[in-house]
């Protein structure tokens, strides 16, 4: 199975959205050996999930608070999230963590919170420019995996997104990817015990329909979440082809 992802960010009105579905369904056939899935700002989430649901691509949210309500101006509930529709939601999105001080400690709890509610997490994970050049990487991605040590075994799918490869047009090599994932699966397998089956790992940054085959070609990746291509219909419908 694989998977691809769409990360919308704050992009779109709802006619664009309406447009993008329309011109996204055209070019799209589901297929039993792909999970399609978009995760549009939360405005947008029910006409897209009304959009999108009858062809079987998934919903996500791009964040959620760990609470199911009370006082949280500006937030967002996992439960909130699965009542307009969705089914998992992004968590731990570096720019999450680089513009809003998303810590690993609240992503224990957003976790937990999301599997509570039936939303299947999609943990971003992964080093900056600044941490690659010090020999970091791994030391990195370990620290943001440990948070499964609190969370408990739970359904989870992982994106291996370097920072300094999102929305830069640096793609990460091969052998980056390799190592990094390889080194993810090995430190989930230890962490949960792989109770729930495998864990799918997609690579994140600066995909586009060139460099995605190469990508999946990489035995170690299950599939990949994109930004800035996911935001022209064709394209993502191109990207869901391809995988
Ligand atoms: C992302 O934001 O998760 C991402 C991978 O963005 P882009 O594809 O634009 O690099």
């Amino acid at each position: 199975m694989r998977f691809v992802v769409a990360n919308w960010k704050m992009n779109f009105l709802s006619g664009q959205a309406r447009d993008f579905c329309e011109a996204f369904l055209a070019g799209y056939s589901p297929s039993p050996s792909v999970t399609a899935a978009v995760a549009p700002p939360f405005h947008l989430i029910r006409p897209v999930a009304d959009s999108l649901r009858s062809r079987q691509v998934r919903v996500f949210g791009q964040n959620g608070h760990a609470e199911p309500n009370g006082a949280y101006t500006g937030e967002i509930s996992m439960a909130q999230l699965q009542d307009v529709g969705c089914s998992g939601v992004i968590l731990g999105h570096s720019e999450r963590r680089q513009l809003f001080g998303e810590t690993d400690d609240a992503l224990v709890a957003k976790v937990k919170a999301a599997r509570d509610w039936n939303l299947l997490p999609l943990l971003c994970v992964g080093e900056t420019l600044e941490e690659r050049q010090q020999g970091r990487t791994l030391e990195v991605l370990d620290r943001q995996l440990s948070i499964l040590a609190r969370t408990g075994p739970t359904p989870l799918w992982v994106a291996y997104e370097p920072v300094w490869a999102i929305g830069t047009g640096l793609r990460a090599e091969v052998g980056q990817i390799r190592e990094a994932h390889a080194f993810i699966k090995s430190r989930i397998v230890t962490l949960m015990s792989l109770n729930f089956g495998p864990v799918p790992i997609l690579y994140g940054g600066s995909i586009t329909p060139e460099n995605f085959p190469e990508l999946l070609d990489i035995p170690e990746v299950a599939g990949g979440l994109v930004g800035g291509a996911s935001l022209d219909p064709a394209k993502f419908a191109t990207l869901v082809k391809q995988a």
